[in-house]
Parts: C-alpha cells; structure tokens; sequence
C-alpha cells in the first residue's frame, strides 16, 4: 500500500506511523525524521533544515522535495510505503503526483488524523522523545517512562525536542492550517480521503486506521 499520513502536530502521526508501517510491512518514511538526523549528522542539508525546524516553520521545497524522491527510490520502498510528514502543501503533493505518475503507481489513501487544539498543545508540551531512536516516544503525564529522562525500549536520553516549545508550536500549528490543511482537498478531490479521530488510547487508534483503510471510509 501507498499511504500519505496528514494530521496536525501532536495528532501522533509518528507513533500511529510506526505502528501501522509494521502491521502493514511498508516503510515508515517521514521527512521530519529525515531532517533531524541530518541534524544529528551535521550535513549541510541538515543545519540548514534546523533553521526553518526551530522557527516551526517548513523547510523550503525544493530540498524536502528532493530529500523525499530520494528516499521513496530506496529498494525498501519499491512496494509501499507510509509517508509522514510528507507532503505537507499542495505543490509537495503535487510533485508527488508527478513522481508516482512517472512511475505508473497510484496512492491507495490518505489517512486523516483529527485531534482537537486544545488536545495537540497538550500532547507536545509534554512529549519526551528518545536521543538513540525517535520512534522511542514518551510522554509525561499519558505515557511517562518508568524513569524519569530515560528510554524504557534502549535506555537511550529523552530530551524534549527545540521545536516543542509552546511559541513554537503556535507557528507549527498556524502552518498547519493555513499550508497543510489545503492537501486534504486537494486529495479529497481524487477520493483518496479517510479520515478518522486521533483521540483515545494508541491501540485504538490503530485498530480505527487499520480498519478505515480497509474499509476506504
Ligand atoms: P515533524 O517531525 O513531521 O513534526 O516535522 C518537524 C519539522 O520538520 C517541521 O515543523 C518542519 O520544519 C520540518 N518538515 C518536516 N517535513 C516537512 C515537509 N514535508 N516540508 C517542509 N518541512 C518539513
């Protein structure tokens, strides 16, 4: 399956991404990672995404862009894939659908998670995340680690990541509605929409995803 993931920050993109990538074996590919470990790796890409990342703002399309091709042209990647993060506006999506259509491939869906703001300002504020791999997220009040500042899965550091301070994401969220929300109908026009709420324990909200997809509703 080709699957594009939308939903505010905070809506658990991530983690509903990693769970679903494995229940459905298709790479879990999300440009924000991507980013942070070229940040990580000190690349020129990297210190350059940091700038825009740190603000809330996006980081210009011509280097996501490409960042992007190139990981979707990974073998791994060859069969499906669930892109997270990506696109994330409507010329994004539309040099995807250049990309896909080159290749004579289609996206299956695009799952839609909704969280009220009130709800996505709550969960960032308090999201830990792990230095050593940053599927490992935590949160202080919903899901804390046994030990405070400390992986449950590896033992690795969580530290809150720059981008999670409330300034920052007022501008993520404003972002958001204004350059993101426009994709849901511009996919919607192709009938590729499935949207479900993002509110309530993990596992149900996969169990809703899973299910949505099946049904395409
Ligand atoms: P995320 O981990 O998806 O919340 O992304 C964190 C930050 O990375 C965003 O706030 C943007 O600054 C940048 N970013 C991630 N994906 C994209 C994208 N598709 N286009 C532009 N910037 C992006």
């Amino acid at each position: 399956m080709r699957i594009v993931l939308v939903g505010p920050p905070g809506a658990g993109k991530g983690t509903q991404a990693t769970r679903l990538a494995e229940k459905l074996r298709i790479p879990h590919i999300s440009t924000g990672d991507l980013f942070r470990a070229n940040i990580s790796r000190q690349t020129e890409l990297g210190k350059l995404a940091k700038s825009y990342m740190d603000a809330g703002d996006l980081v210009p399309d011509e280097v996501t862009i490409a960042m992007a091709k190139d990981r979707m042209a990974q073998p791994d990647a060859e069969n499906g894939f669930l892109l997270d993060g990506f696109p994330r506006n409507v010329s994004q999506a539309e040099a995807l659908d250049e990309l896909l259509k080159s290749e004579g491939i289609k996206l299956d869906a695009v799952l839609d998670l909704e969280a009220p703001e009130d709800e996505v300002v709550k969960r960032i504020a308090g999201r830990r995340v792990c230095r050593k791999d940053s599927a490992h997220v935590f949160h202080v009040t919903y899901s804390p680690p046994k030990q405070e500042g400390v992986c449950d899965v590896c033992g690795g550091e969580l530290y809150q990541r720059d981008d999670d301070s409330e300034e920052t994401v007022r501008t993520r969220l404003e972002v958001y509605h204004t350059q993101t929300e426009p994709i849901i109908d511009y996919y919607r026009a192709q009938g590729l929409v499935v949207t479900i709420s993002a509110m309530g324990p993990v596992d149900e909200v996969t169990g809703r995803a899973l299910e949505a997809l099946k049904s395409g509703q």
